[in-house]
C-alpha cells in the first residue's frame, strides 16, 4: 500500500480542472494548436515572472538549452562547461550542438557548479557555461558570473528545477545571458505534457531562439538559419497560464514541507540536509538528503509504503554514453559521493503534514535499525565466553 506516493499530479490539478477544461476548450474552439496566441500569452506572463525582457516557449527543457546554444553560436570544436551532478539533457544540449561537454564538480552542500573549480575548466575553446541550480535552489551566480566575465564566456542557466526560486533578490533564469526551464509534469511549474522556454533581455538572442524553434524563419517560407520544429503546443501554453498564478503559492507548499522535513531530521544520526544559501530561495523541486547505504534505505522505505526517488545515480560523466569523453571514476568525487548516498524524499505541494512525519519516522527507524546493529553485535561478541 503507498502511504506516501513521490508525486501526486492528480491532487495538483484537481482544484483547477474546470479551469483547464474550459481552457482546452478554448484552443479547441480556436484550432490555435501549433504556437500561437495561447502560446504567445503565457510568453508575456512568464517573461514577466522572471524578471526577463523575453521569453521564447519551447517544446521541452532540452530543447531550449539546445537552442539557447545554437544562438550563441556553439558549435563544433567549442567546449561548453557544465556540472556531472545534473539530468543527462543538460549534456545532451550540449554534444547536439558538436560541442564538448567539460565538467566541473559541484559543492558538496549545495549540489550546485563550484564557482573555485571553474577557472581551471576554461580553455580558449570554452564558448558557454552551464550552471544547473539543481533540486531547486541556485548556484552560486555572482562567483560564476565574475570568472565568465572575466574570460568574456556568456552564461546559460539551467533553471529546469528551478522555476521562481531567488538568489540575492533576482529569479532563476535572469542571471544569466539566457535561461532555460523545463515544464515537464513532475517540474515546479509543469505542463500537461512536454514544454519548455528560455528567457532572456536580450532581443536578438531572443529572435534567434524563436527562429530556430521555427526552421530557422522569421517569415513564413523564408528560412535564414537551419532550425528545427520545437514549437510549443497550444494546449501546453494555455495550461501553463494558468497553472503559472498558483506557482508561487505551490512552491511556498514545499518550502514548508522542507522546513518540517528539516526540523524532524535535524539531529538523525546518518542524515545529511541540504544546506539552504541564505541569500536565496530555494523552491525545492525535491527534497535531497544523503544516506549511508542508500540503495537498501531506499528498498525499505519502498516495503513501508513510503516512494523515494535517486536523482541521480550516475554522474553524467560516468554515462556509458560518454565513455568517449574519457572520464573515469574518481574524475568528480563530490559528484559520485552523491550519486551513491543522495535519496529523494517524498516532495510536492500537496503532501500532508502527516505524510511529511510518516516519511521522516520511518526513515529515522531505517537509520535506528543501522547505527544499533554493529553495537549490539560489538556488545554480543564481548559477551559470548572465552574459547
Ligand atoms: C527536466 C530537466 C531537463 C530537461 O527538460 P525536459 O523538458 O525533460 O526536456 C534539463 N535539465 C534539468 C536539470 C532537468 O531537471
Amino acid at each position: 500500500m503507498t502511504r506516501v506516493p513521490f508525486l501526486d499530479l492528480q491532487a495538483h490539478h484537481a482544484p483547477i480542472r474546470t479551469e483547464l477544461v474550459a481552457a482546452f476548450e478554448a484552443v479547441l474552439d480556436s484550432s490555435a494548436f501549433a504556437g500561437g496566441p495561447f502560446v504567445q500569452r503565457f510568453e508575456k506572463d512568464f517573461a514577466a515572472y522572471c524578471g526577463t525582457r523575453h521569453c521564447v516557449a519551447v517544446g521541452s527543457g532540452t530543447d531550449a538549452l539546445w537552442l539557447a546554444l545554437l544562438a550563441l553560436g556553439v558549435g563544433p570544436g567549442d567546449e561548453v562547461i557544465t556540472v556531472p551532478m545534473t539530468f543527462m539533457a543538460t549534456a545532451e544540449a550540449i554534444s547536439y550542438t558538436g560541442a564538448r561537454p567539460v565538467f566541473v564538480d559541484i559543492e558538496p552542500d549545495t549540489y550546485t557548479l563550484d564557482p573555485r573549480q571553474l577557472e581551471r575548466a576554461i580553455t580558449p575553446r570554452t564558448r558557454a557555461i552551464i550552471p544547473v541550480h539543481l533540486y531547486g535552489q541556485m548556484a552560486d551566480m555572482e562567483p560564476i558570473l565574475a570568472v565568465a566575465f572575466k574570460h568574456g564566456i556568456p552564461v546559460v542557466e539551467d533553471a529546469c528545477q528551478a522555476h521562481g526560486a531567488t538568489y540575492r533578490g533576482r529569479r532563476a533564469g535572469a542571471w544569466g545571458r539566457l535561461g532555460c526551464f523545463s515544464f515537464y509534469p513532475g517540474k515546479n511549474l509543469g505542463a500537461l505534457g512536454e514544454g519548455g522556454a528560455v528567457v532572456t533581455d536580450d532581443e536578438d538572442l531572443a529572435r534567434k531562439v524563436a527562429m530556430y524553434r521555427d526552421h530557422g524563419q522569421a517569415r513564413k517560407y523564408h528560412h535564414d538559419l537551419v532550425g528545427w520544429n520545437a514549437r510549443m503546443d497550444g494546449i501546453q501554453g494555455a495550461a501553463l497560464q494558468i497553472k503559472l498564478k498558483r506557482l508561487d503559492a505551490t512552491n511556498e507548499a514545499r518550502r514548508r514541507h522542507a522546513a518540517q522535513y528539516r526540523g524532524l531530521l535535524a539531529d538523525v544520526p546518518g542524515v545529511v540536509l541540504p544546506r539552504e544559501r541564505p541569500d536565496g530561495s530555494h523552491v525545492y523541486h525535491l527534497f535531497v538528503v544523503r544516506v549511508p547505504d542508500r540503495d537498501a534505505i531506499l528498498a525499505e522505505l519502498a516495503a513501508e509504503g513510503i516512494q523515494c526517488g535517486i536523482h541521480y545515480p550516475i554522474p553524467v560523466h560516468l554515462q556509458e554514453a560518454y565513455r568517449p569523453l574519457g572520464y573515469g571514476l574518481g574524475t568528480f568525487p563530490v559528484s559520485e559521493a552523491c550519486a551513491a548516498e543522495a535519496l529523494s524524499l517524498p516532495m510536492y505541494p500537496e503532501l500532508t503534514a502527516a505524510q511529511v512525519e510518516t516519511v521522516a519516522e520511518e526513515l529515522k527507524r531505517c537509520l535506528a535499525r543501522r547505527t544499533s546493529a554493529p553495537a549490539s553485535a560489538e556488545a554480543a561478541r564481548q559477551l559470548a565466553p572465552v574459547g
